[in-house]
């Protein structure tokens, strides 16, 4: 019998035992550093000579591994592999291919601390950060295994005197998986294994940055008895493979999580009939936001500058759903914004690697850089109020930093950053508060810190995001718990870990019989 489903506790580090366990699990990890890693292709391990080599963040010179680069010509004998794999794979039961996911679920967690400490180094997660992305990819086994059995039902519909009708549901065939590195294990593992639970075999082409880790889902999704060419494992350059997944006459489906700049290039190419081509691509393009948190005249202020900041700060700000602005009733303005600065000065930066610290380095030069020019951008348009030190000596260090008093409609309230920077703007009512959450093109995560009733009701129809907490911070989605994805410009709200989110990997079919 399938229990049912309940999330992934998170590990509490404040016991000593635990501390002492992901400790060992992090030397553990550096005793396999500076690894090669192949393509898996049907099955079949396949080292290339080019290879993609990741870094630790905090500590550039420290290599976590080398990822074989895949070719035009290994996607091609992917999708061959997969082809082949959906004959067999289609014809599981529901039930069958949701066992192949408890008992990676069973492993994962089994190997919980280790997943995590692999992302403490490659993804520099600090460590209670690298917990919840590990359960989270855990969550999604239990979860879509779950769902895929409900969908696996069928659906009632209605016959008639004389005529039987059945609805159901079927996968589509061979599809592609393009995850970012910011969840390096869950959003590889959820976007890889909603499709494949569905019946569909997968090219999954990880990030440059978090390859390894990529590469972790793949072995347990092995050892877990996935049948060979239904993963395929395929790291490479986009300007090599990237245009070519999307484009490919056999790709059925794009499941992308990632940039706008990419997910809308890939939604137009998408679009394309190539020739050879028998079905229209369907794509799932989750992108980014410009998240916002907003303080009401009588909120509680302690809980504001707490969400504020967590929300900001907590992974360095990587995340889509990170509050990047503050709006805040002007009657309690300055006292928000003093108690935010307050809280931020426990945000220290450090190397998640060797140690427990709240912030670890952002991902890469190029992201270093751009934080680094938006934090000048923001001298320019408002002023610095804390931080805005950066370093990228050893590693690619971004202190937290808030600015005050900018323009909603400038550019550090209105471009996503994706560091630890953010914005205040005052509002003089809540009109104008919600008016102004409403401002930008994205619509992905909201919080409102209020204690008036009407206020929340109306946010709840007014505020445009497709995640919205109440006196919370902003982040933080569960699977199962609160389904997570946004709009206008964040995407196609497919709403990952949700009740209808294997449908954008099914075909509906129905059959009628004469009796
Ligand atoms: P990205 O640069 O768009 O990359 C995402 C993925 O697309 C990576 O695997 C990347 O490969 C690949 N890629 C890049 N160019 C491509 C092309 N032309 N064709 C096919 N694939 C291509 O985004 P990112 O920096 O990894 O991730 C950060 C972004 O993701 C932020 O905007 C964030 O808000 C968003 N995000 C959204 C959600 C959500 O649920 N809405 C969740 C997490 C993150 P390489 O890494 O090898 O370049």
């Amino acid at each position: 019998m399938v229990l049912p489903y309940k999330h992934e506790p998170f590990t509490d580090f404040n016991d000593k035992q635990n501390r002492a366990d992901y400790e060992a699990a992090l030397r553990k990890v550096e005793s396999e550093l500076g690894k090669d890693y192949p393509l898996v292709i049907g099955g079949e391990k396949v080292y290339t000579d080019d290879k993609l080599t990741s870094v630790n963040p905090a500590n550039k010179e420290q290599v976590i591994g080398k990822a074989s680069m895949a070719t035009k010509e290994h996607v091609d004998q992917a999708m061959e592999a997969a082809k082949k794999a959906f004959k067999t794979w289609k014809k599981w039961t529901a039930e069958e291919r949701a066992e192949v996911l408890f008992k990676a679920a069973a492993i994962a967690r089994r190997r919980k601390h280790e997943i995590s400490a692999w992302m403490s180094y490659e993804a520099n997660k600090p460590w209670g950060q690298s917990d919840a992305d590990t359960a989270e990819g855990i969550d999604f086994l239990e979860y879509y295994g779950r769902q895929m059995i409900r969908l696996g039902q069928g659906r009632e519909i209605n016959d008639r005197p004389g005529e039987n009708n059945t609805f159901f549901y079927q996968p589509l065939g061979p599809g592609v998986t393009i995850p970012p590195w910011n969840f390096a294990f869950a959003i590889v593992c959820g976007t890889t294994v909603g499709p494949v639970v569905a019946g569909n075999p997968v090219l999954m082409k990880p990030s440059e940055n978090t390859p390894v880790i990529a590469y972790k889902l793949v072995e347990i999704l092995e050892e877990a008895g996935l049948p060979e060419g239904v993963v395929n494992f395929l790291p490479g350059e986009p300007a090599e493979i990237g245009d070519y997944l999307v484009d490919h006459k056999d790709t059925h489906f794009i499941n992308f999580t990632g940039s706008r700049a990419t997910g809308t290039r890939i939604y137009k190419r998408a679009s394309e009939v190539h020739e050879g081509q028998t079905h229209l691509k369907r794509v799932v393009a989750e992108m980014g936001g410009k998240d916002t948190i907003i303080v009401d005249q009588d909120a509680e202020l302690d809980l504001a500058a707490k969400s504020i900041v967590d929300s900001a700060f907590g992974f360095q700000g990587q995340k889509c759903s990170a509050c990047s602005r503050a709006v805040v009733h002007q009657d309690v303005y300055d006292d928000v914004l003093n108690k935010a600065i307050e809280k931020a000065k426990a945000y220290t930066v450090g190397n998640p690697g060797e140690e427990d610290v709240p912030m670890g380095a952002v991902v890469n030069q190029k992201q270093f850089d751009k934080i680094k020019d938006y934090i000048e951008i923001g001298k320019q348009e408002g002023e610095l109020a804390y931080g805005g030190e950066t370093d990228d000596s050893k590693g690619y260090h971004v202190h937290p930093t808030i600015f005050k008093d900018m323009d909603p409609e400038g550019r550090i309230m209105q471009e996503e950053i994706f560091g630890p920077v953010v914005g205040f703007a005052k509002a003089k009512d809540y009109d104008e508060l919600l008016d102004i959450a409403n401002n930008t093109d994205y619509a992905l995560t909201g919080a409102v810190i209020s204690n008036n009733r009407d206020h929340l009701n109306r946010a709840r129809h007014e505020f445009e995001v497709g995640n919205l907490y109440f006196n919370r911070g902003c982040t933080g989605s569960i699977v199962g718990y609160q389904p997570f994805g946004g709009f206008k410009m964040s995407g196609t709200d497919a709403k990952a870990g949700g009740p209808d989110y294997l449908l954008n990997f099914l075909a509906p079919k129905t059959v009628t019989e004469a009796w």
